[in-house]
């Protein structure tokens, strides 16, 4: 028997189910808000990640996917889902077209070679948006509102977290101050920390040892540096979100490590697995488009962990929808064959057992499937051309002509 690879998953039955409709769901909102459906390859040149998710990230230290393929090409399947979609923004030209607005939402699966011991697949999925053009801080909060509209839709509780990440201005000297503050408390500091206060020090403030966190709680911070345009925005968006009735905390240590990101960070939370586990992150990323040799172009995403939520989405019971159509007698296989193309024709959904059976079997197979109707044409129907019709729902049988079924 062949089996799945380690850390890789089926999707299948209930699981499909929840996968549709948290994609079905989140891409529905995402249309609404105006944004455009766009595909991008799972695999894609290294060198794309390594520029855009960093050297310093685990993601592209330790977790790559990757592997050399027949041309010599240094390739990778993709973890994350932005990089592909600010390429594919970069080589449509569209970073040409200043003053323009461009939405997209994507959804897919994503790939990332960790130790599988830790419970973690090494195929996951995400569904996710990315908004190029728009500066203003009203497209910032607009993403937040997008989000908690889609777990809404989805039934899942949740807490926002927000946090700004200043600009050009105002993080150089916030860096600078941080770490000669992190210089004062480095040996008490856990290897990864004290390792990255070289690095990347503004990723020490989200380092999840507990030592480290009570150390940093003397720590600087962002929000009481930023310079007056990035502290216009920030107080905008809290007052966007105030007004718009979505609660929110500031949480200072909510961060993410690469000079591109700025402006505003944010993460979903949800206590209902675990303690308060991100659900869904974005931010803004202002200067991605040009590390990526495109024009400078504003632009802010997000993206959910599917995987992460799937065990919480509540999905709505399901109707019994559709056809069941049988036969008693193997004659009848072509009527009925007949009848399902044109209700499938007119877009209703139509199951068929071509098996001739009796009439407790049909109603068993009708109700496996869950139909709303069970249909079966018996020896008397066949010579009358008419056929039995059952609606399982109203408990309501009779014999009609096959014409008006
Ligand atoms: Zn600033
Ligand atoms: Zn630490």
């Amino acid at each position: 028997m062949i089996n799945a690879l380690r850390g890789m998953k089926d999707l299948i039955f209930e699981d499909a189910e929840r996968y549709r409709y948290v994609t079905e769901t989140a891409a529905k909102i995402a249309s609404n808000y105006g944004f455009e459906y766009i595909e991008t390859p799972i695999l894609e040149e290294t060198r794309l990640f390594r520029r855009s998710v960093g050297e310093s990230s685990d993601i592209v230290g330790k977790e790559m996917y990757r592997f050399t393929d027949k041309g010599g090409n240094d390739v990778c399947l993709r973890p994350e889902g932005t990089a592909g979609v600010v390429r594919a923004f970069i080589q449509a030209k569209l970073d040409r077209q200043q003053g323009q607005k461009y939405r997209f939402f994507y959804f897919g699966p994503m790939f990332r070679y960790e130790r599988p011991q830790k419970g973690r697949l090494r195929q996951f999925h995400q569904f996710g948006v990315e908004s190029f053009g728009e500066k203003s801080v009203a497209e910032d909060f607009t993403l937040i509102q997008m989000l908690s509209d889609i777990f809404d839709a989805l039934g899942i509780r949740y807490s926002v977290q927000i946090n700004s990440l200043g600009c050009d201005a105002c993080r150089p000297p916030y860096r600078e101050n941080l770490v000669s503050h992190l210089e004062g408390i480095r040996e008490e500091l856990c290897e990864d920390c004290r390792r990255r206060i070289e690095s990347n020090p503004i990723r020490v403030l989200d380092c999840k040892n507990e030592h480290c966190q009570e150390l940093l709680s003397e720590a600087p911070r962002i929000t009481h540096n930023l310079c007056d345009d990035c502290d216009r925005d920030f107080q905008q968006l809290q007052d966007l979100l105030s007004n718009a009735r979505i609660p929110y905390r500031v949480d200072p240590n909510l961060v993410r490590g690469l000079d591109y990101y700025t402006g505003t960070a944010f993460e979903f939370v949800s206590d209902e697995i675990g303690a308060q586990s991100a659900i869904a992150g974005g931010g803004r990323y202002d200067r991605l488009v040009e590390y990526l040799d495109g024009r400078p172009t504003p632009g802010i995403g997000f993206a959910i962990g599917i995987e992460r939520i799937m065990e919480l989405v509540r999905i709505p019971e399901k109707e019994r929808s559709g056809w069941y159509l049988g036969t008693m007698i193997p004659e009848g296989i072509d009527s009925i064959l007949k009848l399902a193309h044109k209700k499938r024709k007119n877009g209703e959904k139509v199951v068929v057992e071509y098996s001739p059976k009796g009439l407790k079997g049909h109603l068993k197979g009708a109700d496996k499937v869950g139909a709303r109707y069970c249909a079966v044409i018996g020896e008397d129907e066949w010579k009358n051309g008419s056929i039995w019709v059952k609606d399982l729902l109203r408990k309501e049988e009779k014999v009609i002509p096959i014409q008006e079924a």
